[in-house]
Protein backbone atom coordinates (compact mmCIF):
# COMPACT_ATOMS: atom_id res chain seq x y z
CA UNK A 1 0.00 0.00 0.00
CA UNK A 2 1.41 3.39 -1.33
CA UNK A 3 0.46 6.81 0.25
CA UNK A 4 1.26 10.03 -1.02
CA UNK A 5 1.05 12.99 1.57
CA UNK A 6 0.87 15.95 -0.47
CA UNK A 7 1.72 19.18 1.94
CA UNK A 8 0.90 22.70 1.91
CA UNK A 9 1.90 25.04 5.10
CA UNK A 10 -1.01 27.50 5.32
CA UNK A 11 -2.45 25.04 7.58
CA UNK A 12 0.71 23.55 9.42
CA UNK A 13 0.12 23.85 13.07
CA UNK A 14 0.49 27.33 14.63
CA UNK A 15 0.91 29.07 11.25
CA UNK A 16 -1.62 32.12 11.46
CA UNK A 17 0.06 34.89 9.12
CA UNK A 18 1.83 34.96 5.91
CA UNK A 19 5.27 35.64 7.80
CA UNK A 20 5.20 32.34 9.09
CA UNK A 21 5.18 30.91 5.07
CA UNK A 22 7.18 32.78 3.66
CA UNK A 23 10.71 32.48 2.80
CA UNK A 24 13.11 34.68 3.54
CA UNK A 25 10.93 35.47 6.90
CA UNK A 26 12.53 35.14 10.07
CA UNK A 27 9.81 33.30 11.31
CA UNK A 28 9.38 30.99 8.40
CA UNK A 29 12.18 28.77 9.93
CA UNK A 30 10.04 28.21 12.78
CA UNK A 31 7.58 27.39 10.80
CA UNK A 32 9.02 24.77 7.97
CA UNK A 33 10.41 23.20 11.11
CA UNK A 34 6.62 22.34 12.47
CA UNK A 35 5.63 21.21 9.08
CA UNK A 36 7.98 18.76 8.69
CA UNK A 37 7.01 17.39 11.87
CA UNK A 38 3.38 17.69 10.88
CA UNK A 39 4.65 15.70 7.97
CA UNK A 40 5.93 12.91 10.33
CA UNK A 41 2.73 12.95 12.19
CA UNK A 42 1.17 11.73 9.15
CA UNK A 43 4.06 8.95 8.17
CA UNK A 44 4.18 7.52 11.34
CA UNK A 45 -0.05 7.13 11.40
CA UNK A 46 0.92 5.36 8.12
CA UNK A 47 3.16 3.02 9.00
CA UNK A 48 1.47 2.07 11.84
CA UNK A 49 -1.89 1.17 10.47
CA UNK A 50 0.06 -1.32 7.42
CA UNK A 51 0.94 1.53 5.08
CA UNK A 52 4.45 0.22 2.94
CA UNK A 53 5.54 2.73 0.77
CA UNK A 54 5.33 6.66 1.75
CA UNK A 55 6.30 9.49 -0.60
CA UNK A 56 5.79 13.18 0.49
CA UNK A 57 5.51 16.06 -1.96
CA UNK A 58 6.41 19.71 -1.11
CA UNK A 59 3.62 22.07 -1.92
CA UNK A 60 4.04 25.39 -1.22
CA UNK A 61 5.81 28.28 -2.35
CA UNK A 62 9.16 27.07 -4.29
CA UNK A 63 8.38 23.12 -3.15
CA UNK A 64 11.55 23.59 -0.60
CA UNK A 65 9.80 23.65 2.61
CA UNK A 66 10.17 20.48 4.45
CA UNK A 67 13.53 20.11 6.19
CA UNK A 68 14.77 16.34 4.63
CA UNK A 69 17.51 15.99 6.83
CA UNK A 70 14.57 15.68 9.86
CA UNK A 71 11.74 13.70 7.85
CA UNK A 72 10.89 10.59 8.98
CA UNK A 73 13.47 7.99 7.77
CA UNK A 74 10.92 5.69 5.69
CA UNK A 75 9.38 8.13 3.62
CA UNK A 76 11.16 9.86 0.28
CA UNK A 77 10.56 13.44 -0.59
CA UNK A 78 9.66 15.15 -3.89
CA UNK A 79 11.11 18.38 -3.49
CA UNK A 80 12.11 21.26 -5.87
CA UNK A 81 10.08 22.67 -8.98
CA UNK A 82 8.41 23.04 -10.92
CA UNK A 83 7.99 19.55 -11.23
CA UNK A 84 5.42 17.86 -13.86
CA UNK A 85 2.50 17.66 -11.13
CA UNK A 86 3.06 20.42 -8.77
CA UNK A 87 1.23 19.97 -5.24
CA UNK A 88 0.71 16.20 -5.86
CA UNK A 89 3.57 15.01 -8.17
CA UNK A 90 4.29 11.61 -7.38
CA UNK A 91 0.47 10.26 -8.27
CA UNK A 92 -0.12 7.67 -9.99
CA UNK A 93 -2.17 4.75 -10.25
CA UNK A 94 -0.08 2.44 -8.03
CA UNK A 95 -1.00 4.75 -4.86
CA UNK A 96 -3.59 3.97 -2.95
CA UNK A 97 -4.81 6.83 -1.31
CA UNK A 98 -3.48 11.35 -0.60
CA UNK A 99 -2.91 12.77 2.48
CA UNK A 100 -3.54 16.47 2.33
CA UNK A 101 -1.74 17.73 5.12
CA UNK A 102 -1.18 21.65 6.36
CA UNK A 103 -4.27 22.61 3.11
CA UNK A 104 -6.17 25.72 3.29
CA UNK A 105 -9.87 26.89 2.09
CA UNK A 106 -10.07 28.32 -1.14
CA UNK A 107 -10.49 32.21 -1.88
CA UNK A 108 -12.77 34.09 -0.08
CA UNK A 109 -13.67 31.81 2.38
CA UNK A 110 -14.77 33.43 5.97
CA UNK A 111 -12.57 32.30 9.09
CA UNK A 112 -10.01 30.73 6.97
CA UNK A 113 -6.34 31.44 7.83
CA UNK A 114 -4.61 32.71 4.85
CA UNK A 115 -7.68 31.51 2.48
CA UNK A 116 -6.67 31.57 -1.53
CA UNK A 117 -6.63 29.64 -4.43
CA UNK A 118 -3.39 29.12 -5.88
CA UNK A 119 -2.07 32.69 -5.85
CA UNK A 120 -3.40 34.91 -3.23
CA UNK A 121 -2.59 38.20 -5.26
CA UNK A 122 -3.52 36.91 -8.78
CA UNK A 123 -7.03 33.90 -8.48
CA UNK A 124 -10.12 35.88 -7.28
CA UNK A 125 -11.88 32.42 -8.63
CA UNK A 126 -12.09 29.16 -9.85
CA UNK A 127 -14.44 26.95 -11.65
CA UNK A 128 -14.42 23.36 -12.49
CA UNK A 129 -17.00 22.19 -14.80
CA UNK A 130 -18.67 25.40 -12.77
CA UNK A 131 -18.09 23.94 -9.99
CA UNK A 132 -16.29 26.80 -8.02
CA UNK A 133 -12.77 24.92 -6.39
CA UNK A 134 -10.15 25.53 -4.69
CA UNK A 135 -6.93 24.05 -4.30
CA UNK A 136 -8.53 20.93 -2.42
CA UNK A 137 -10.69 20.21 -5.41
CA UNK A 138 -8.35 21.11 -7.69
CA UNK A 139 -5.23 18.57 -6.47
CA UNK A 140 -8.10 16.08 -4.97
CA UNK A 141 -9.35 15.79 -9.17
CA UNK A 142 -6.07 15.50 -10.27
CA UNK A 143 -5.36 12.89 -7.71
CA UNK A 144 -9.58 11.14 -9.08
CA UNK A 145 -8.16 11.08 -12.72
CA UNK A 146 -5.43 8.00 -10.98
CA UNK A 147 -8.48 6.64 -9.38
CA UNK A 148 -7.05 7.63 -6.37
CA UNK A 149 -8.94 9.13 -3.35
CA UNK A 150 -8.08 11.52 -0.50
CA UNK A 151 -8.44 10.04 2.54
CA UNK A 152 -7.00 12.77 5.57
CA UNK A 153 -6.71 16.58 5.52
CA UNK A 154 -5.50 18.71 8.45
CA UNK A 155 -5.51 22.25 8.55
CA UNK A 156 -7.96 24.83 10.21
CA UNK A 157 -11.65 23.43 10.41
CA UNK A 158 -13.01 25.71 7.07
CA UNK A 159 -10.09 23.96 4.97
CA UNK A 160 -11.24 20.62 6.97
CA UNK A 161 -15.05 21.36 6.57
CA UNK A 162 -14.69 21.88 2.62
CA UNK A 163 -12.54 18.59 2.31
CA UNK A 164 -15.72 17.02 3.69
CA UNK A 165 -18.03 19.12 1.70
CA UNK A 166 -16.54 18.82 -1.73
CA UNK A 167 -14.39 15.20 -1.33
CA UNK A 168 -17.34 13.17 1.01
CA UNK A 169 -16.24 11.77 4.52
CA UNK A 170 -12.38 12.07 4.64
CA UNK A 171 -10.61 11.64 8.25
CA UNK A 172 -9.86 15.27 9.24
CA UNK A 173 -7.16 17.06 11.79
CA UNK A 174 -8.70 20.03 12.96
CA UNK A 175 -5.05 21.70 13.86
CA UNK A 176 -6.35 25.44 14.50
CA UNK A 177 -9.44 27.38 14.52
CA UNK A 178 -9.48 30.13 12.65
CA UNK A 179 -11.65 33.65 13.86
CA UNK A 180 -10.83 35.22 11.07
CA UNK A 181 -8.32 35.31 7.99
CA UNK A 182 -5.18 35.59 10.49
CA UNK A 183 -6.57 35.01 13.57
CA UNK A 184 -6.74 31.47 15.26
CA UNK A 185 -6.87 29.22 17.86
CA UNK A 186 -3.98 27.04 17.62
CA UNK A 187 -2.98 23.83 19.24
CA UNK A 188 0.81 23.84 20.33
CA UNK A 189 2.33 21.35 17.68
CA UNK A 190 2.51 18.10 20.04
CA UNK A 191 -1.47 18.41 20.43
CA UNK A 192 -2.02 18.86 16.72
CA UNK A 193 0.61 16.22 15.63
CA UNK A 194 -1.06 13.43 18.01
CA UNK A 195 -4.33 14.29 15.78
CA UNK A 196 -2.82 14.27 12.64
CA UNK A 197 -1.56 10.78 13.39
CA UNK A 198 -4.31 9.57 14.88
CA UNK A 199 -6.33 10.94 11.58
CA UNK A 200 -3.72 9.26 9.55
CA UNK A 201 -4.44 5.82 11.49
CA UNK A 202 -8.36 5.66 10.36
CA UNK A 203 -7.79 6.90 6.98
CA UNK A 204 -5.05 4.09 6.28
CA UNK A 205 -7.58 1.59 8.44
CA UNK A 206 -10.37 2.23 6.26
CA UNK A 207 -8.42 1.99 3.22
CA UNK A 208 -7.05 -1.63 4.36
CA UNK A 209 -10.88 -2.66 5.37
CA UNK A 210 -12.63 -1.44 2.30
CA UNK A 211 -14.53 1.99 3.52
CA UNK A 212 -12.23 4.77 2.19
CA UNK A 213 -13.96 7.53 0.28
CA UNK A 214 -14.73 7.31 -3.68
CA UNK A 215 -11.74 9.04 -6.05
CA UNK A 216 -12.66 12.99 -6.67
CA UNK A 217 -13.06 12.25 -10.52
CA UNK A 218 -14.61 15.34 -12.89
CA UNK A 219 -16.40 14.25 -15.73
CA UNK A 220 -14.61 15.25 -19.27
CA UNK A 221 -13.84 17.05 -20.99
CA UNK A 222 -13.41 19.77 -18.43
CA UNK A 223 -14.61 23.34 -18.60
CA UNK A 224 -11.98 25.53 -16.30
CA UNK A 225 -13.05 29.01 -15.88
CA UNK A 226 -10.81 31.15 -14.21
CA UNK A 227 -11.64 34.84 -12.61
CA UNK A 228 -8.64 37.21 -12.24
CA UNK A 229 -8.06 40.21 -9.39
CA UNK A 230 -7.52 42.48 -12.10
CA UNK A 231 -8.70 42.34 -15.67
CA UNK A 232 -5.10 43.02 -17.51
CA UNK A 233 -3.99 39.67 -15.63
CA UNK A 234 -7.19 37.76 -17.86
CA UNK A 235 -5.58 40.58 -20.95
CA UNK A 236 -2.30 38.44 -20.59
CA UNK A 237 -3.17 35.05 -19.49
CA UNK A 238 -5.40 35.19 -22.80
CA UNK A 239 -2.22 33.97 -24.39
CA UNK A 240 -3.49 30.46 -23.83
CA UNK A 241 -4.57 28.81 -26.51
CA UNK A 242 -7.87 28.07 -26.61
CA UNK A 243 -8.97 30.43 -24.25
CA UNK A 244 -11.73 33.04 -24.17
CA UNK A 245 -12.67 35.52 -22.51
CA UNK A 246 -16.12 35.71 -20.93
CA UNK A 247 -15.94 38.80 -18.59
CA UNK A 248 -13.68 41.40 -17.98
CA UNK A 249 -11.59 39.54 -15.65
CA UNK A 250 -12.36 35.95 -16.16
CA UNK A 251 -11.27 33.27 -19.08
CA UNK A 252 -12.44 30.17 -20.06
CA UNK A 253 -11.14 27.34 -21.75
CA UNK A 254 -11.56 23.46 -22.20
CA UNK A 255 -9.24 20.41 -21.63
CA UNK A 256 -10.03 16.77 -22.39
CA UNK A 257 -8.75 15.26 -18.57
CA UNK A 258 -7.75 16.88 -15.06
CA UNK A 259 -3.84 16.87 -15.83
CA UNK A 260 -4.18 18.62 -18.68
CA UNK A 261 -6.62 21.07 -17.00
CA UNK A 262 -4.12 21.08 -13.94
CA UNK A 263 -1.19 21.93 -16.38
CA UNK A 264 -3.62 24.69 -18.72
CA UNK A 265 -4.52 26.28 -15.16
CA UNK A 266 -1.07 27.10 -13.90
CA UNK A 267 -0.25 28.15 -17.46
CA UNK A 268 -2.30 30.61 -17.26
CA UNK A 269 -1.61 31.60 -13.83
CA UNK A 270 1.68 32.07 -14.41
CA UNK A 271 1.41 34.14 -17.99
CA UNK A 272 -1.11 36.40 -15.60
CA UNK A 273 2.14 37.82 -13.80
ZN1 LIG B 1 0.86 27.21 0.30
Amino acid sequence: MKILIAADMEGISGVVHWDHVTPGHAEYARFRRVMTHDVNAAIRGAFDSGADEVVVTDGHWDNCNILVEELDPRARLNSGGPSPLSMVQGIDSEASGVMFVGYHARVGTPNAILDHTWSDTRVANLWLNGRLIGEIGLNAAVCGHFDVPVIMISGDQSACGEAVETLGAVEVAVVKRATGRMSAECLPPETAQRKIQQASERAVNRLRTGHAPQPFRMESPIAVSVEFVHSEMADRAMVLPGASRTEGKRIEFSAEDMPSAYRAFRAAVTLAK
